[in-house]
């Protein structure tokens, strides 16, 4: 530890500078990971926040080594990482089990693989399947445990090689409710209570409560491409309660600050494929939601929290934002400090005859420069008819491997608008 006139300066354990990711050898593709700087320090348990493709797997595994950064510098106790971090371990959504192993051998195994003498191995293996509450169970398989006690035994093979860095990535998420919040309970537990040398956690996590309850600083990412979009301190003291006023504050500060990336950066709807400047990309929702959206937010006069109507709705965050945009996108609503406002455009929506959403609709989705370029290429046509991959050849200059979700979308909206649709028999597009 380091003093400066008294007061403790933790340690820098991790830091990165200005890190780039990119998957692919296509220059038009998006970065993976964009110019992402991140400090981790002793003591501290930070989780990284964000929906999915936004890069978070791809960081944990810079982290951890196995993934190398095309640019930018990452360094673990200010020495510049090279191979596999040899002190951080990372445990993942499911744990790998070796089938053929008892709980106690697949915990030894990651010791075995380190050197450690088997006397030790056993003793410390025993000790750690205590701590994380599976004792009775050393020599019981794999398959004679509940998805929560194994992901325990994933843990504790973690454990047992006492990183100084844990690495955990969505670790609770293919969990059932119960087994994952007993888990998330007993690792703070063993974290706050020092019982594991680890002197670091980092988490990746899409679950704003679940980052609010666990960690000291939420750092948020946004996708197309990968960054940090804002870092929120988390000073509640544990344990934390999901029901206490200043809980739920900060989930609604942490949720606006998500949502709020969901705005396009340039209030711009971009250009057609083929065109200069860049084609904007549709975001991955139906418009049945967004009609369901907007009526939902009709009834609630107009204004509702983003994270309360997302629990409404049973949405996960994953599959509501991508709404949210899209009724941004096509000025329906707005997102405001974690409330969703609907516009004028979206109230006379919600108040409209069925005949007159659509046309609404379509009105509003030909401002979509694809969509309107689609259209037109139909329109252009003798028969009005193109085939599929026409359209994927020509998106993928803008979108690399992603022109096919992208053209899926595209076709979902132009048949939801009746504006166009697409022919199994034939492969192609057509208007309607
Ligand atoms: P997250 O964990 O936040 O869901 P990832 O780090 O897994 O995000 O992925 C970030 C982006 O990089 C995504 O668009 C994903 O499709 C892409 N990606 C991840 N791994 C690879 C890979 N091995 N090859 C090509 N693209 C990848
Ligand atoms: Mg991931």
């Amino acid at each position: 530890m380091l003093t400066i006139t008294g007061i403790k300066t933790a340690e820098t354990l991790l830091n990165l500078e200005h890190v780039c990711k990119g998957y692919g050898s296509n220059p038009k593709q998006l970065l993976a990971v964009k110019d992402v700087s991140l400090t981790l320090k002793v003591g501290e348990f930070v989780s990284l926040l964000g929906p999915s493709g936004c890069g978070k797997s791809t960081l944990l595994r810079i982290v951890t080594g196995l993934n190398t950064a095309t640019s930018g510098t990452v360094e673990y106790r200010g020495e510049t990482l090279k191979g596999v971090n040899p002190h951080a371990t990372i445990v993942f959504q499911t744990f790998a089990l070796y089938p053929w192993l008892t709980v106690e051998e697949n915990v030894e195994i990651a010791l075995k693989a380190r050197g450690v003498p088997s006397a030790i191995r056993q003793d410390r293996a025993r000790k750690l399947i205590d701590t994380i509450g599976l004792d009775g169970f050393e020599s019981a398989y794999p398959r004679e445990l509940s998805g929560g006690m194994r992901q325990k035994v994933g843990f504790a093979r973690a454990l047992a090689v006492e990183p100084e860095l844990l690495c955990l990535d969505e670790p609770f998420s293919a969990l059932d409710v119960l087994s994952a919040e007993s888990l998330r309970g007993e690792l703070m537990e063993l974290w706050l209570n020092k019982s594991i040398p680890t002197q670091a956690i980092l988490m990746v996590t899409h679950n704003i409560e679940e980052a609010v309850l666990m960690a000291d600083r939420i750092v948020v990412m946004g996708k197309d491409p990968g960054r940090i979009v804002s870092e929120i301190q988390v000073s509640l003291r544990h344990p934390r309660h999901r029901k206490d006023v200043s809980f739920q504050r900060l989930v609604d500060s942490v949720y606006a600050a998500v949502a709020g990336q969901t705005r396009p950066e340039i209030e711009s709807l971009g250009t057609a494929p083929g065109q200069p400047g860049a084609t904007r990309r549709l975001p991955r929702a139906l418009l049945n939601q967004l009609a369901g959206l907007v009526e939902k937010l009709s009834d609630e006069h107009g204004r509702a929290d983003l994270y309360r109507i997302g629990g409404e709705l049973s949405l996960e965050l994953d599959d509501l934002l991508p709404i949210v945009e899209a009724g941004d996108l096509l000025g329906f609503l707005s997102v405001q400090e974690g409330d969703l406002l609907l516009a004028l455009l979206g109230q006379t929506y919600a108040e409209a005859s069925i005949l007159a959403r659509k046309e609404m609709l379509a009105g509003r989705v030909l401002r979509m420069p694809v969509i309107a370029w689609i259209y037109e290429s139909l329109r252009r046509d003798d028969n009005h008819r193109l085939a599929w991959e026409y359209f994927l050849n020509k998106l993928q200059a803008d979108f690399g491997n992603r022109a096919e979700d992208q053209l899926d979308i595209a076709i979902s909206w132009g048949r939801h608008a009746e504006l166009f649709a697409y022919d199994d028999d034939t492969g192609e597009l057509y208007l309607e």
